[in-house]
Formats: C-alpha cells, structure tokens, sequence
C-alpha cells in the first residue's frame, strides 16, 4: 500500500490559513487534521479537543518530556505542539493528514518527514493582511502590531516552502491545495507499491 501524504500548511498571521484549510478539510474529509496542543487560554467558541487540546504549561512541558510531540514552538508567548501520537500510524495505513503550524514548527518537520508537502500561505498585499488582522477584532493594540511585525518577518520564511498559495479567494485557494495534494499523490516515488503490485 502506498503510504499516506504528510500535508504542512503555514502562514503568516492573518493570512487565512485556518479558514482555507477548514474549506479544504470539509471537500476532502478522508483527509485527517491533526490536532495541536497548545498552552493559550481557548478563544470564545473554541472547544477542548476540536480546535485544540487546551492544556497547561506543566502539561505540555510532560510531553515534551515523554518525546510525544513531532514538533513544538514558542508563539507569541504561547507554547504550541504536534502530537505524534496517531500520525505515524495513520501515513503508514495510507491516510493523509494535514498540519496547521508555524513556520519555526514547520522548518523542524521538514528535517524530520522531508517528503512532506510544505505550502506557504500568503495574502494578497501587506494592507489586505493588516486590515484582517485588525477585523480579527480578538487582539489588543499591542497584539495587533506585533502580529502585524512578525507576520512581515515570517513571509521571508515562506521562501524555503515548496509550494505558494496566495490567498485572494478562499475557494481558490483551498482549489489550489487540492491540486498541490493530487500531483504530489501522482509522484512516482509514492506510487511504488502500485508498481510492485502489477508486477
Ligand atoms: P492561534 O493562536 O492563532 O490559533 O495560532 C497561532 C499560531 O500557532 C498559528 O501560526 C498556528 O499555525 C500556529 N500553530 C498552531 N498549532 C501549532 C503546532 O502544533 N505547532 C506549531 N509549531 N505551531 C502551531
């Protein structure tokens, strides 16, 4: 059986990414969204185990401890990982699954999973990207404008990404992962076991 695809998805704050992906994830439900642990308190309207696993400081410093994270990363003051956990298991029984994590996090597994499909989500123009950070409305002045500096910075990073999507429309865009998932589907280095069946 051919092993599933790794599918990492970053992006600057404000980008989108989590509403292009929520798009992407809803046309392509065989697709598996691995779910983050975080330490930030849950936003209004988020839930323990859906959006993220909500769990305290100490905790997340356990399973850093216990080696259960593929990777973690300090954000904006907020610590954020990776279970491991039901990754592995899943690519091995040909399941894809996607990441939605930043771009320190996402540097990391491309050391670990390099035939991981990494794609950068970038916004349409900087001032498109200010006003939705703004409009976002969950974020104080201060917030806003270190969101706002870090997010300019993170766009670089962007760069070392093998695939680009700029976010004009969220229809689009989650259009364009798709494509990005069935050529990758279609490589010849992940249809090995396809060969070896017909032989
Ligand atoms: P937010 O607090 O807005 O939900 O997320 C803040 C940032 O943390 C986003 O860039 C998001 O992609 C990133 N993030 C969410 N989960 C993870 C994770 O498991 N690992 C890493 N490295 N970043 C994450």
């Amino acid at each position: 059986m051919n092993k599933g695809i790794l599918i990492v998805v970053s992006g600057a704050s404000g980008t989108g990414k989590g509403t292009v992906c929520k798009k992407f994830l809803e046309e392509n439900p065989e697709i598996y969204y691995s779910i983050s642990a975080t330490t930030r308190e849950p936003r209004v309207g988020e839930t323990d185990g859906k959006e993220y696993f909500f769990i305290t400081r100490e905790e997340f410093k356990t399973w850093i401890d216990e080696g259960k994270f593929l990777e973690y990363a300090e954000v904006y003051g907020n610590f954020y990982g990776t279970p491991l956990h039901k990754i592995e298991e899943r690519l091995n029984r040909g399941e894809s699954v996607l990441l939605e994590i930043d771009t320190q996090g996402a540097l990391n597994v491309m050391e670990k999973i390099p035939d991981g499909v990494f794609i950068f989500l970038l916004p349409p123009s900087l001032a498109e990207l200010r006003s939705r950070i703004e409009n976002r409305g969950t974020e104080s002045p201060e917030t806003l404008e270190r969101r706002f500096n870090s997010a300019k910075g993170e766009i670089e990073v962007g760069k070392k990404y093998r695939y680009v999507v700029v976010n004009d429309s969220v229809d689009e865009a989650a259009k364009q992962i798709k494509n990005i998932f069935v050529a990758e589907s279609c490589r010849t280095e992940r249809n090995l076991s396809t060969f070896e069946s017909l032989k």
